[in-house]
């Protein structure tokens, strides 16, 4: 995770404003040059075009160099340029005495503003010389003395300091929120996808899930209560270093969680006395665990660890309760399915087929989702308004209906691609190694051949393609916001995923 202490403003922001600062204040020096252009102090005359000289060669690199590849402090090196044209300005009469210090508090907010605290005391003997040089040498001002430097540099570092703290802690505070909108993108993501999910594919996303939040190592270690002990199941990252195996709930993290039905951070795994040695072996730092439930019980553990200390934030909990809450939910659909599976006396195959329509059913269609490539699209088809077909036709018209439009796409459908009845009234087209826009062309040709045949109810569509990275059922989650997208344009059409521009297929009958 982004270490909170050390992100500051991109070095080409701190450059880019000095650029700034550098080109008004060349400015100032030929304005000034021009409106003095009669002067008889003629050697006056040509310090102003050397000083705007410098101004704006020291604008242009600011502005030009490539801050970006080298270490932020990289840019402290323009404050010479910038103690040369204060002290030059001030010999000439462009900085008066009474403007002198004045510029060294605006140097001194720039690095404030762009530093990390503590970097005006490290350049303050540099700007002390910087400072005193022309005071000592030139002497045409004789205002300025030790008394004037001391006070100018006190308040310079004063206002430095406290610009740059108060920047540090905004900064902080915008990446706490950034993290924490990051986290709920990740849980909403793998939340939404878990209903589309079995549930191995479900535990999985959620230690995925766990992994995306920058956490080092992830598992759900599943309890057996009868046997007090428990076993580390999707193991990820440094937690691979027990993987397999069963381990007593007694001197483990785990079975605090289960004793206490509450989530527990261990912020110095390493000293805690009630913990795996397998796991402090593998080097985890920092462990948080929190419960899954079942019928009230804890059942499982949802693991997350670090691999060096650091601070676990009230907001991060929350986020793997919504994770451990999914976890929940796939085990009891997992558990449930089972006794479903044992009481039919169900074959592997009859349990993957649709009554109605014979075709591939939900877990069918998990299955699918589950073995997506990239580059793969997904069609969710929905009937339009197959309540009223069922309403004022009867439910029987309606079963008629849904077996139509089954036989209808599986005998349209080319060689490699396949349909399945996901749901109630909804079908899942699986289109391997096709482009969103072959896909709208196949829906298209589905969509004008079922119209021809008048039938009761058109219907709707989303497309969408599996991509680089998508976890297990996020693809189907973004046809299915597509479809929902051309049910609220008017039905009897379908609409690409949002990809920023939206492609319509032609107005429907
Ligand atoms: P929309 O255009 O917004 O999709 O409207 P809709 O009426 O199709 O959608 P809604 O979700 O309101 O209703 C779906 C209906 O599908 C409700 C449910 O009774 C019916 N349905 C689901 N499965 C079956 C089935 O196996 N047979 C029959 N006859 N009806 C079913
Ligand atoms: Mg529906
Ligand atoms: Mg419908």
């Amino acid at each position: 995770m982004a270490d909170t202490q050390a992100v500051r403003s991109q070095p080409s922001t701190a450059a880019r404003h000095a650029a700034v600062l550098f080109g008004v204040s060349g400015l100032l020096a030929l304005v000034d040059w021009a409106v003095t252009g009669g002067h008889p102090q003629v050697h006056a005359h040509l310090y102003l075009l050397g000083i705007a000289a410098i101004d704006l060669g020291a604008a242009g690199a600011a502005y030009l160099l490539p801050w970006a590849r080298w270490a932020p402090s990289a840019t402290l090196i323009l404050c010479l340029p910038a103690l040369a044209v204060i002290g030059a300005s001030n010999k000439v009469g462009l900085v008066p005495d009474r403007a002198y210090g004045m510029f060294f508090v605006v140097l001194f907010v720039w690095i404030g503003v762009h530093h990390p605290p503590g970097t005006a005391f490290k350049v303050l003997p540099v700007v002390v010389v910087g400072f005193s040089v022309p005071v000592v040498l030139g002497r045409v001002h004789a205002s300025l003395d030790l008394r004037a430097v001391i006070l100018v540099v006190v308040i310079s570092c004063l206002v430095a300091e406290i610009v740059s703290r108060i920047v540090a802690q905004s900064d902080r505070e915008k990446q706490r929120a950034e993290r924490a909108a990051g986290s709920l993108r990740i849980v909403g993501a793998t939340i939404a996808a878990a209903r589309h999910l079995s549930p191995e594919a479900v535990l999985d996303g959620a230690v995925d899930a766990v992994m995306g939040l920058g956490y080092d190592g992830a598992n759900i270690a599943v309890i057996d209560e009868d046997a007090g002990a428990f076993e580390p199941l999707h193991t990820r990252g440094i937690s691979e270093a027990f993987s397999g195996g069963s381990y007593p709930l007694t001197d483990s993290l785990t079975g605090t969680v289960w004793e206490s039905d509450q989530a527990i951070i261990v912020s110095d795994y390493q000293h805690e006395p009630r913990t795996v040695e397998d796991i402090r072996a593998g080097g985890v730092a920092t462990a948080v665990g929190v419960p899954i439930h079942d019928n009230g019980r804890v059942s499982a553990v949802l693991m997350a660890a670090l691999g060096a200390p650091r601070a676990i934030l009230p907001e991060e909990v929350e986020a793997l309760k919504l994770l451990a809450d999914a976890a929940a939910g796939a085990l009891a659909s997992a558990r449930a399915f089972q006794r479903q599976v044992e009481r039919a006396g169900l074959s592997a195959s009859d349990a993957l087929t649709d009554d109605l329509t014979g075709l591939g059913n939900r877990r069918r269609s998990r299955q699918i989702l589950e073995s997506l490539s990239v580059g793969d699209c997904l069609v969710l088809i929905d009937l339009d308004r197959f309540k009223s077909v069922n309403d004022s036709r009867g439910h029987s018209a309606g079963d008629r209906l849904l077996s139509d439009l089954a036989d209808y796409l599986a005998s349209r459908l080319r060689k490699p691609d396949s349909v399945v009845r996901h749901g109630g009234e909804e079908f899942m087209l699986h289109l391997p190694d096709t482009t969103l826009a072959e896909a709208g062309e196949v829906i298209e040709r589905l969509m004008a051949g079922w119209r021809d045949r008048a039938p009761l109810a058109t219907f709707s569509a989303g497309v969408a393609r599996h991509r680089e990275g998508d976890l297990s059922g996020m693809t189907l989650e973004r046809a299915d916001q597509a479809c929902y997208r051309a049910k609220d344009l008017g039905r009897n059409r379908f609409c690409y995923e949002d990809l920023g521009e939206e492609v319509l297929s032609p107005a429907g009958v």
